[in-house]
């Protein structure tokens, strides 16, 4: 063993390639149906064997998805029967019933699988899928259905199943946008898968488009056309073939989804579709439109769908904003407390100082604050440790919090330092309070404290600084105490 092997799936890519390229040189007998139905079985064999293997996420609905497939094969054997063999060209057809039942089943498979796929709520992806899949529904009406109901040649059922086929395309259509604007990962099995389907439709619209404006395909238009239907049975093979089949099924979280150029593009053109059909039709009926009614409609439904799909957008934003104002709030609340005791911190202090001092000033009445430190906190520290230090900090702080009042301020200035602010109170009255909070300190602890009364005048810098200064003068003069600095 050792070296790793090349995967099968990329064997088979490859292989398929040439052989949908081979497929032009074959001449239109039973040569061109039997290498065109080899190739397309081929594509749904190699997505059974790689359905074998284990833990692929609703395999079960991948193999109904391959049988969708089998049964257009189907109808292909029998339109090549009918055609080659019994030379008989009436319509609807045999081949049809296989056709229009694999195409409906497929769509009823690709349902399911996406409502795996897509299990949350998503309005912004169903909005652009269905203008996507609108701008499309317009050309259909106006070019392939409309004409099929005016048909006078066709019988009833001939003109259900004519009108069958685009009707089942354009659901087949939704379906693939809907997966593409989706959002997930888009990995080995979902590129090849999405291109398959997306190669498919190309090709049945280019075969009605054919048929609707009676051109009249050579055999390598026709060629080609064909090997559109039969790249898509290959690329399903290869999807089939990679390991990315087992998780293309499983619920994927759209987290808001980027929102990239090409996805604008892509709806810009489709609103722009019922406009431009408007433009081409009056320019080639010398300004008479032949189906007004309908394109307008179209661009109601299309103006509808894009308002809608901003409001969708809108109402992300909303919500976008109202998340990040409660977190700038939260921020700016965080901003404000000290992380250990959850008191106001120093920036908090000294954004309030002045302001209680405005205040102060305005009203004419007196203000005092205090600097409180805890005495022999090193040692405390150095006796019990660090962690019982913040515990005495956090708990100190919380008994003497309970013996304030609501619009006293407390902060923690420092480390062990705190300031007290109490508005339209006097010195005494200062000392009392600090006599209150004296035996409320946890763990038989003390502090010292300098108090500094507001002369009316001086700065919150000036009024702090004296009471630091009588702080130190409370601690000389032996601690557990508070002094008053002078005026
Ligand atoms: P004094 O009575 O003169 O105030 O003595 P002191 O030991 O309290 O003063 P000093 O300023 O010498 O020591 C303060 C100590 O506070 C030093 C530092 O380790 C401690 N400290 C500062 N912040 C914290 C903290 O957040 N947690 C703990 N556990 N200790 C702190
Ligand atoms: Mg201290
Ligand atoms: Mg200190």
């Amino acid at each position: 063993m050792g070296r790793q092997e090349r995967p099968l799936w990329k064997w088979y890519l490859v292989v398929m390639a040439v052989a949908v390229m081979a497929y032009f040189a074959t001449p239109d007998s039973w040569v061109q149906t039997i290498s065109y139905n080899a190739i397309a079985l081929s594509g749904i064999i190699a997505m059974l064997i790689g359905l074998r293997r284990d833990g692929v996420t609703a395999a079960g609905l991948w193999r109904a998805f391959a049988g969708c497939q089998m049964l257009a094969v189907c109808g292909d054997v029998a339109y090549a029967w009918y055609a080659r063999h019994l030379h008989d060209f009436s319509y609807p057809a045999p081949a049809d019933a296989f056709y229009l039942v694999a195409g409906l089943l497929e769509a009823v498979v690709l349902t399911l699988v996406l409502l795996r796929r897509l299990p949350t709520r998503d309005p912004a992806g169903v909005i652009e899928a269905v203008i996507l899949a609108g701008a499309f529904a317009l050309v259909a009406w106006v070019y392939l259905m409309k004409p099929v109901t005016e048909a006078a040649d066709l019988t009833a059922v001939g003109r259900l199943v004519a009108i069958s086929y685009p009707v089942i395309d354009l659901l087949l259509l939704a379906l693939v946008a809907r997966m593409l604007v989706g959002g997930g990962a888009r990995n080995g099995a979902f590129r090849p898968l999405a291109a398959g389907m997306v190669s498919y439709l190309a090709a049945d619209y280019a075969w009605a488009f054919t048929d609707h404006f009676q051109f009249d395909a050579g055999t390598f238009t026709s060629h080609l056309m064909d090997a559109g239907y039969l790249l898509a049975f290959g690329l399903y093979g290869v999807a089939g073939l990679h390991p990315g089949i087992a998780d293309l099924a499983k619920p994927i979280l759209i987290s808001d989804r980027h929102f990239s150029r090409w996805r604008l593009a892509l709806l810009a053109g489709a609103t722009l579709i019922a406009p431009l059909l408007l433009a081409w039709q009056a320019w080639q009926g010398h300004h008479r439109v032949t189906d007004a009614g309908a394109i307008a409609f179209g661009c109601i439904v299309m103006f509808l769908l894009v308002v809608a799909r901003m409001a969708v957008l809108v109402r992300q934003v909303e919500r976008q904003a109202d998340v990040l104002e409660r977190q700038t709030e939260e921020l700016t609340e965080l901003a404000q407390r000290d992380a250990l005791t959850g008191l106001a911190n120093r920036r908090a202090w000294e954004q309030a100082l002045p302001k209680a001092l405005e205040r102060a000033r305005r009203d004419g009445r007196p203000l005092v604050l205090a600097v409180m430190d805890l005495d022999h906190f090193k040692r405390y520290n150095d006796r019990f440790g660090h962690q019982a230090g913040d515990r005495l900090l956090k708990e100190a702080a919380a008994a003497w919090t309970s013996g304030i009042r609501g619009d006293d301020l407390l902060a923690r200035y420092g480390g062990e330092e705190f300031a007290l602010l109490v508005p339209d109170s006097s010195g005494p009255q200062m000392a009392a309070l600090l006599d209150r909070l004296r035996p409320l300190t946890p763990f038989g602890q003390t502090f010292s404290a300098g108090i500094a009364v507001w002369d009316g005048e001086e700065s919150a810098t000036d009024l702090f600084g004296r009471a630091d200064a009588a702080l130190y003068v409370a601690k000389d003069e032996g601690r557990n105490r508070a002094a008053f600095a002078p005026a």
